[in-house]
């Protein structure tokens, strides 16, 4: 078998934890399985690079930046190498130049073009574990560049895809995909199975495991992905395709990052929804939520949510576009957070969306919006409810059996 096992930083951290990922992947070589290994940079490097970077110049020049950034996954990879040869296996360490991995020109934000994996097979031939530096690529003009923040879980996968790879595994400090945050939610469960769209939900809705494009890729090459500690040896989480039967629900998300924004007012034309969300688009600003009401007397409103941090810039930009739009006035606010359940038994099972309302009234929370897909329901409430919303919300439809 050929296995990609992907080592995150937290599994890196000090020399014993190298070690340590050092005999997880010799136990898998003895087996006669051909080893990739993709490494983060140890423990909290990245953000402490960046943080001496901005000593020198608080904004460096984002070719240099990533010049820097790329020397923490460097690091991790020879140590690897080193720690398995001490252990009396053979290793070689490739950064991305070696491994021929090559990428957009952006720094700060490139992503995986082509992958040439000639010196890598020769490698693996030569009967060596190969060691790859995630979270960089090589642009057109020779440069290092940086795949975005948590991307070497997409190093993991690309390199999965391109070597036709059995299995890609994903070695961090949880046990896998929990069903909510265990932190916030008691009854919190670990998901044995999770198909690609479900676990991109989850990905997207903040319950961060795993870089969001690492799941679009495996989905797109069909690459089972499992998602373990390197901690202990439970068995993990299995994230493969379409046709696994998986649970009707998968689990409870909270974003907080939410403000809400409400047009009152607006003239009731065709148009204006497009020329709303034209200047939001132009300026790149996501808008999530969205509700428009009935019109009535020639007037309608439309509510939507932003990420906090656009807020002040949306709010401007629509005071300044007042005679244009000719709304009667603005509503906006910060004090919001977002509900989400995703699972694919949503669309064919009409209990679920009752269930969770039922939740959120023994709460006698007041819902704000809903917004509903095939595989999720969002909806918007005061932040201060949160926690007990999504308490209910999970013990409502998690903790009990759904007929
Ligand atoms: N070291 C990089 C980061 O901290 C990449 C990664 O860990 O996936 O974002
Ligand atoms: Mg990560």
């Amino acid at each position: 078998m050929l296995l990609v096992k992907k080592f995150g930083g937290s599994s890196l951290a000090n020399n014993n934890l190298i070690f340590n990922a050092a005999k997880k992947i010799i136990a898998d070589y003895k087996k006669k399985n051909k080893i990739v290994v993709v490494v983060s940079a140890q423990g909290n490097t990245t953000d402490e690079l960046i943080l001496k970077a901005q000593e020198i110049n608080l904004s460096p020049a984002k070719r240099e930046l990533d010049m820097f950034l790329v020397t923490g996954e460097i690091q991790s990879a020879c140590l690897t190498a080193m720690a398995i040869h001490k252990l009396g296996y053979p290793a070689v360490s490739l950064n991305a130049f070696q491994a021929e991995i090559l990428g957009l020109n952006n720094y700060g934000n490139s992503r995986i073009k082509k992958i040439n994996p000639e010196r890598i097979l020769n490698e693996l031939e030569k009967n060596n574990i190969v060691i790859i530096t995630g979270f960089q690529a090589i642009n057109f003009y020779n440069d290092f560049v940086t795949l975005g923040r948590g991307g070497s879980d997409t190093s993991a996968v690309a390199l999965a895809a391109i070597l036709n790879a059995d299995l890609c595994e994903i070695y961090t400090d949880v046990d896998g995909i929990y069903t909510a945050d265990p932190r916030i939610i008691k009854g919190a469960k670990k998901i044995k199975k999770i198909n690609y769209d479900e676990m991109l939900e989850l990905a997207s809705l903040g319950t961060v495991v795993l870089h969001n494009r690492s799941v679009e890729l495996a989905k797109k090459y069909n690459i089972k992905l499992v998602v373990k500690s390197s901690f202990n040896d439970n068995s993990g989480s299995l994230i493969g395709d379409e046709k696994m039967e998986g649970s009707l629900i998968n689990g409870v998300a909270i974003d907080k990052n939410v403000a809400v924004i409400s047009v009152i007012g607006l003239e009731d034309e065709p148009g204006m929804v497009f020329k709303l969300f034209a200047l939001l688009s132009r300026k790149n600003i996501c808008v999530d939520l969205i509700i428009q009401s009935i019109g009535r007397q020639n007037t309608k409103d439309i509510s939507f949510t932003v990420a906090r941090e656009f807020l002040n810039e949306t709010v401007e930009m629509l005071k300044k576009n007042i005679d244009f739009f000719r709304y009667d006035h603005l509503i906006f606010d910060k004090t919001v957070a977002k509900l989400s359940v995703v699972g694919t038994g949503i669309a064919s099972n009409p209990k679920i969306s009752m269930m969770m309302f039922e939740a959120i009234y023994n709460q006698g929370i007041n819902i704000k919006m809903i917004s509903t897909s095939e595989i999720k329901i969002s909806i918007l409430i005061d932040e201060k409810e949160i926690e007990s919303a999504a308490n209910a919300v999970h013990k409502n439809l998690l903790e009990n059996e759904i007929g």
